[in-house]
C-alpha cells in the first residue's frame, strides 16, 4: 500500500547502521512511520558517520576473499602507479563499478554482454583463496549496505564481484573489453589513484 506521507509529527528517529545507532529528532509519517529524511536529517547523519568513522574504522572495513590469481592481477596492475597499494587499488575498483558502471542500466548491461566467462571463472574456481580487508569511507559504505539490501548479497560478495568483473576487463585480450577499459574506466581508475 503506498503512502502519501500527508500527516507529520516531529518524533526522535533512531537508524541502525552496522548495529550503531544514530538518533535524530525529525518529521516521522503518522500513518506509515516513514522519516522523512531532509537536508538537515542527512547532513547530521553524515556527520554522525564521520565521527563513528574516526572512532570504529574497522566498522568501515568489509572483509573479502580472493583467488591467488586474481590477486597476483592486482600486484601486476600496481606496478604502473608506483606508491598506490593493493587495497587502495580495490578500493578504487569497486567505487568505480559501483558509482559508475553498475548505476547506469546501458554501461551494466553493455558491460555484461562482453564479458568473458572464462576468465571470470579462472579468477573465481581458484580454492587457494587470500583474506583481504578493504577500507570504505563512509559514504561508500552506506552505498554499498543499501546495495546490499536492495541485491540481498554482503557486502564482501558484492566488492568480490566488482572486483572480479574489472580485472576480468582489464586482463582480457578481447578487443571490445578493451575498448571498454580504455574509455569507460581507466580514467576514473586514473583519477582515484592519483589522489589516494
Ligand atoms: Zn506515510
Amino acid at each position: 500500500m503506498d503512502c502519501n506521507h500527508k500527516n507529520f509529527s516531529k518524533e526522535d528517529a533512531e537508524l541502525d547502521f552496522l548495529g550503531m545507532k544514530f538518533n535524530h529528532n525529525t518529521l516521522v509519517c503518522n500513518d506509515c512511520g516513514a522519516y522523512l529524511r531532509g537536508k538537515d536529517f542527512e547532513s547530521a547523519y553524515m556527520e554522525w558517520l564521520n565521527e563513528r568513522y574516526h572512532q570504529k574504522r574497522d566498522k568501515f572495513q568489509v572483509q573479502c576473499h580472493l583467488s591467488k590469481n586474481l590477486t597476483m592481477c592486482l600486484d601486476k596492475f600496481i606496478e604502473d602507479y608506483p606508491g598506490v597499494t593493493q587495497a587502495a587499488l580495490m578500493r578504487a575498483l569497486v567505487t568505480v563499478y559501483i558509482n559508475h558502471i553498475d548505476i547506469n542500466t546501458d554501461l551494466v548491461s553493455r558491460f555484461n554482454s562482453l564479458m568473458n566467462k572464462d576468465i571470470l571463472s579462472s579468477f573465481n574456481s581458484d580454492d587457494d583463496r587470500k583474506k583481504v580487508n578493504i577500507q570504505f569511507k563512509p559514504k561508500m559504505m552506506v552505498q554499498l549496505i543499501s546495495i546490499s539490501e536492495l541485491v540481498l548479497q554482503r557486502p564482501s560478495q558484492i566488492c568480490e564481484t566488482s572486483i572480479i568483473k574489472m580485472m576480468a576487463c582489464f586482463t582480457s585480450q578481447d578487443e571490445n573489453l578493451k575498448t571498454f577499459w580504455n574509455q569507460e574506466i581507466q580514467g576514473y581508475i586514473d583519477t582515484i589513484l592519483k589522489a589516494a
